[in-house]
């Protein structure tokens, strides 16, 4: 057996460096990233497709202990997002951490050493706690065509860009229409022969106001970092009160639909192309995509838009569900990723010998988003129902670093060696509270289907509240929501670490708290990135 550490982290995206700033922080050194790649950055590494840019502004969409006051611009692309990753790899001295090219292949709960043994692909080691940063935007998905093994051209996924690959005057089919498939037409549009976008359901665009940040702007960021946080707390705070219309009040987007239909109008004056492209469901339902050049570039003369999706491939031809035939040299699949089905959970094998996938076949559930039944001392960051629709993600990820900070000071407290596991009582009573308050949101009664949903239509990606209601909910960790689990000499024993009925229930919506009102943020030390 190899190494032991207190920690083994998975990932290096956003959510496992910063699982790491955090650990330091917390005094913690004895951890590993455990990366499968061969470099850091998550889902930012990985997606370098043309166009990639994220659709929150960089001054949120960034840690909040890791102010960046040289944003380009309000929208940052992908090379700059990546560049900060790094960056925070390198100022809080993150790389010794870090094992690249390691990528984990099983976990297995030990129940008599109260700890898990890791294999991976350089490797075993073992860890008293297990953080899975892994992701959920980290694997492909391409859907099941048949005959597309046959295609003779060229068949990539919009997140494994082929970059060698020449798309200038090529017939390209593009496949999907979500975030990122709109920032990829226009992109690409200018230089390929003819471009056809597959399109099974039209999403609804918002123009986006992109700008550069000005160098007095900047300049002012640098030398007065309050004008910054003020920025970022504005940006935020906008979006906290839209949340409201999307989790309590979805019949109020009726304006922003027709302020959607403007912005098609303008660049689109085909009204068959129009009708093609208007959704037929409640704006929100479908993550709302930003774009002011992707409506423009369907407009072109060298794009076609079949308003069906591709459902089967016949030598070089692609064939629509409408019958639709179209030939192409280039089949781009900007399809999403395994969101519900989280991959990573076929990895990972708990007390009782099941996996997590095992555990979640009738849908992923955890306890505040982090902690699983049956899987002592395994969290994760960005779990189930930690999604947002409409704000930073990075929000949602440093509420669950308090969650997993909290998580391993109780594990001192409980002195020798013990492990935490979610009891099932609580996990349930957490999952209830957030169904029920999902049954009233847009993404459940918004008319759509979408990738938060799960095969058996359950929404188990999504948080059906405010960032700041997350923020009060992951605190802390209540020990009453746990069993103690001891290894007492060769019996292993369990203690009731509170009674069985306890806040543990105490979803979004029953605090008694006062709310915040400025966004809670993680420490007050902070390290300008550059
Ligand atoms: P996605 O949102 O899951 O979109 C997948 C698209 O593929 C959908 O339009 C889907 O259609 C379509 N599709 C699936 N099978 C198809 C078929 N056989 N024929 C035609 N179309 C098919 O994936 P994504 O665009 O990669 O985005 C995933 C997530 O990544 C986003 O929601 C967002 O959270 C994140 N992202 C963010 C940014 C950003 O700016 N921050 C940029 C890119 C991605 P249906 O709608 O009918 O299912």
């Amino acid at each position: 057996m190899g190494q032991h550490v207190r920690v083994a982290v998975i990932g290096s995206g956003f959510g496992g460096l910063g699982a790491a700033v955090r650990l330091r922080r917390e005094g913690i050194t004895d951890f590993v990233v455990l990366e499968r790649a061969d470099s850091v950055g998550g889902t930012w590494r990985d997606n370098s497709y043309p166009g990639c840019a994220c659709d929150v502004p960089s001054h949120l969409y960034s840690f909040s202990f890791a102010p960046n006051p040289d944003w380009p611009r309000t929208f940052s692309g992908q090379p700059h997002i990546r560049a900060y990753l790094e960056h925070v790899a390198d100022t809080f001295g993150l790389r010794p951490h870090v094992r690249l090219n390691h990528e984990v292949r099983l976990m297995r709960w030990d129940s008599d050493a109260l700890r898990w043994e890791i294999e991976t692909s350089q490797g075993a080691l073992s860890a008293d706690v297990v953080v899975s940063a892994a992701g959920p935007l980290s694997d492909p998905r391409i859907p099941e065509i048949p005959g597309l093994a046959e295609f003779p051209g060229k068949v990539f996924h919009s997140a494994r860009w082929d970059h060698d690959y020449d798309l200038r005057g090529k017939r390209v089919a593009m496949i999907g229409t979500g975030a990122s498939a709109i920032q990829i037409v226009p992109a690409i549009q200018p230089e390929v022969a003819r471009l056809t976008l597959f399109q099974r359901t039209p999403p609804w665009v918002m123009p986006r106001a992109d700008r550069a940040i000005s160098g007095a702007e900047r300049r002012l960021h640098r030398t007065l970092p309050f004008t910054g946080a003020a920025r970022r707390r504005l940006l935020w705070g906008i979006r906290e009160l839209q949340v409201q219309a999307f989790t309590k009040r979805p019949n109020q987007l009726g304006l922003v639909e027709s302020l959607a239909k403007a912005n098609m109008k303008k660049a689109i004056k085909d009204p068959a192309l129009r009708a093609k492209l208007t959704p037929s469901y409640r704006i929100g339902c479908k993550r709302i995509l930003l774009s002011s050049a992707y409506y423009p570039a369907l407009a072109r003369p060298n794009v076609d838009l079949v308003a069906s999706g591709l459902a089967e491939v016949r030598g070089s031809t692609l064939v629509a569900a409408d019958g639709t035939e179209t030939e192409a040299d280039a089949v781009v699949f900007g399809t999403g990723f395994h969101v519900t089905d989280m991959p990573i959970a076929e990895r990972v094998v708990g007390a009782d010998g099941i996996t997590l996938a095992e555990a979640w076949k009738d849908g992923m559930e955890s306890l505040r988003g982090a902690t699983a039944a049956g899987f002592p001392n395994w969290m994760t960051i960005i779990g189930p129902n930690t999604g947002l629709g409409n704000s930073s993600m990075i929000l949602m990820i440093e509420s669950q670093l308090n969650y997993m900070a909290g998580y391993l000071r109780q594990l001192d407290t409980l002195g020798g060696h013990a492990a935490l596991g979610a009891r099932p009582s609580a996990v349930r009573a957490w999952n209830h509270r957030v169904q029920e308050r999902m049954k009233r949101t847009v993404w459940n009664t918004g008319g759509c289907t979408s990738w938060y949903l799960d095969d058996n239509g359950r929404n188990t990606t999504i948080w059906p509240g405010t960032t700041t209601e997350f923020r009060r909910a992951t605190r802390e960790v209540d020990l009453a929501e746990y069993e103690v689990i001891r290894a007492a000499g060769p019996e292993r024993t369990t203690e009731t670490a509170g009674p069985e009925q306890t806040t543990a229930a105490a979803g979004p919506e029953q605090t008694t708290e006062p709310e915040q009102t400025t966004e809670p943020e993680q420490t007050t030390e902070k390290e300008a990135v550059r």
